[in-house]
């Protein structure tokens, strides 16, 4: 497992199994928040560095989304800290629980165990409560709950799967695992509005000022809501 400290606060964990896969590691001032938890042959090595390296205890995991490769290490983690608490987004929850099929997906898969995982707090809006220093950002399209979490002070934005990223450019999420394309360009919106210095994908590496090259992505994709008829107002 590659280790990289990418801000103040914000540390890498990267794997490679058949494509490249990275979590993240914030640093709080009650310990640390974990975004994402890749495979399960991760949990080892998530442990020994936030025990040994930081020397911190882990206090919680947010996720991105349930797909099988955000959730692995979940489960491992759990049984060796009891204490710490799962969150995802409410819209999220029943597809990774196995209630739900993903759209696109013929059967529903349960890749988080029911129960576990407690929904981000939303204020009436719907507008998600910051967690120490990230703020989650409801982006669906990818999945039909998926967030992104943008950590203000320090300008990363931790992406999950909005993207893939291919020699530092933004790159569509992987189109078979995708359940709205057209939603999840509109989703993209979010790095216009919040312009981070540094964004995040799982599979792939780090996009610098990612908001000067958005025009040219949506463009790549065919714009945003071109000839898909949804209204961009949500
Ligand atoms: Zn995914
Ligand atoms: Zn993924």
């Amino acid at each position: 497992m590659k280790i990289e400290r990418i801000s103040e606060h914000v540390w890498s964990l990267s794997t490679w199994m058949i494509i490249p896969i990275h979590i993240w590691a914030v640093e709080e001032e009650d310990g640390i928040t974990l975004v994402d938890a890749g495979i399960s042959m991760m949990t080892k090595g998530i442990a020994a560095f936030v025990e040994k390296q930081l020397g911190r205890p882990l206090r919680r995991i947010v996720l991105t989304h349930g797909h099988s490769d955000h959730v692995g290490a979940v489960k491992g983690l759990l049984e060796k800290y009891p204490d710490v608490t799962v969150y995802a987004h409410a819209i999220e929850i029943p597809y990774m629980e196995g209630r739900t099929a993903y759209p696109r997906r013929k059967k529903a898969a349960q890749s988080v165990q029911p129960g576990l995982a407690r929904p981000l707090a939303a204020a009436a809006d719907g507008k998600l409560a910051p967690i120490g220093g990230l703020t989650p950002h409801l982006t669906p399209g990818h999945s039909p709950g998926h967030v992104v979490y943008y950590h203000g002070q320090d300008g990363v934005m931790l992406a999950g799967d909005l993207f893939t990223s291919k020699k530092g450019r933004l790159r569509k999420p992987m189109p078979m695992f995708t359940a709205d394309m057209a939603e999840a360009l509109r989703s993209s919106e979010i790095v216009r509005k919040l312009r981070p210095k540094r964004l995040e994908v799982c599979h792939g590496n780090a996009v610098l000022n990612p908001a000067d090259q958005l025009d040219a992505y949506q463009k790549s994709q065919g714009g945003i809501g071109s000839g898909s008829g949804i209204s961009l107002q949500r």
